[in-house]
């Protein structure tokens, strides 16, 4: 997932109110506030500590209203816990229905936005890590201009390879994402992208000062925009801004896009070569994670073909997010098509650790 330079960055003493780390996190808000296309002094990024469930109901928290209605479209395991973050913080998802697999259709959106005056905004996830499938965010964020609503943007496993301007969409409330995905560095902490103007029209509803986005802005304008309210993962940060250093080095998001794409063919191709069913057409097959389906064979187990891989050098998820079961592959992060040809390879071998013989899956 990571270059060791980037993890060599986590191993020092960091005080988070020293001067020499507050320019380092000055500089961080400044690189992603340009990545997503936003303009200083009319957009703003916002950290927030923790994991990515924490910045999606953060962003859930500040900008709708409680009470109100969120249409989410039910697009796979990660809208499912985008209607649960907004339920349990005492919004109300609406739950936009959704054929398997199939990108979300911007008209359903506006379809299901002209029925319901009373919905206030949507909630997309970009990259659905569950299916594979990548939403069009621009489109659904057209629909949503069009009908007069706001839009929250999951793109954790999208920020930094596919491609958004919050400048252009001016729909948009929050777009929000980790440092451990698409940017290659540790997990530790979230961030979101958000109109400055939004943020002061909600301060105050978010019902949690922790998750308060408005509250963050208001914290640094009061005592500066380089001094963190609560104690940051400084480390995290540290090696988060080295990451980024590599981001640029690579010339940016549409290089990384590219070689996340070839990761993702050589990968797809090695596994139809090797009798694997993958879960998705390759017209359907996003660039980030790849779900193939488990062989149709009683001695498939999924825990055992994660060992026999990790035994060849190889570790992927021990868990699945399809509705079928399936094994999962992450295309991104410090990887190559080649460390992909060599993961076929081992898989390959890994299945027949294992005692696999009938790799093809039930119903393909
Ligand atoms: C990884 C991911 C998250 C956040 O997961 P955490 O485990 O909370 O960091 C949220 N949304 C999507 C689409 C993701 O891929």
């Amino acid at each position: 997932m990571t270059r060791p330079e980037v993890r060599a960055a986590l191993a020092q003493d960091i005080a988070p109110w020293d001067n020499a780390f507050r320019a380092v996190y000055a500089d961080v808000l400044e690189r992603v506030l340009a990545i997503a296309g936003g303009i200083p002094g009319q957009h703003v990024t916002l950290p927030l500590q923790g994991c990515g469930h924490f910045i999606v109901e953060s962003a859930i928290r500040t900008f709708v209203p409680a009470g109100r209605k969120i249409l989410i479209p039910a697009t796979g395991s990660y809208s499912d816990r985008m209607i649960r973050l907004a339920r349990e913080a005492g919004r109300v998802p609406v739950v936009l229905p959704l054929a398997p697999n199939t990108p979300v259709d911007p008209l359903a959106i506006e379809a299901a936005l002209d029925a319901d005056a009373s919905i206030s905004h949507v909630g997309l996830v970009y990259s659905e890590t569950g299916s594979g499938v990548i939403h069009d965010a621009e489109a659904v964020g057209r629909a949503v201009h069009r009908a007069g609503r706001r839009l929250i943007v999951d793109a954790v496993s999208a920020f930094g390879a596919l491609p958004f301007d919050i400048a252009q969409q001016p729909e948009t409330d929050a777009i929000v994402f980790t440092s451990n995905k698409c940017i290659e560095a540790l997990p530790g902490i979230g961030f979101a992208i958000a109109p400055v103007h939004r943020l002061r029209a909600c301060v105050g509803q978010a019902g949690s000062w922790s998750f308060d986005m408005a509250d963050i802005l208001t914290y640094s304008e009061q005592r500066g925009a380089t001094r963190p309210r609560f104690t940051p993962p400084a480390q995290v940060v540290a090696a988060f801004n080295r990451a980024l250093d590599f981001f640029d080095a690579e010339g940016g998001r549409i290089p990384r896009l590219a070689r996340y794409t070839a990761n993702m063919r050589v990968f797809y191709d090695g596994m139809v070569r090797l009798g694997l069913t993958p879960c998705l057409t390759p017209e359907r097959q996003g660039p980030i994670i790849v779900n193939i389906q488990a062989p149709d064979d009683p001695a498939w187990d999924l825990q055992r073909f994660v060992d026999a891989l990790k035994a060849r050098g190889v570790l992927i998820s021990n868990f699945f997010n399809t509705p079928d079961p399936s094994f999962r592959v992450g295309c991104i992060g410090a990887i190559t098509p080649d460390n992909m040809l060599v993961a076929v390879a081992a898989m390959d071998a890994a299945l027949g650790d294992i005692g696999i013989t009938r790799r093809e899956a039930a119903c393909p």
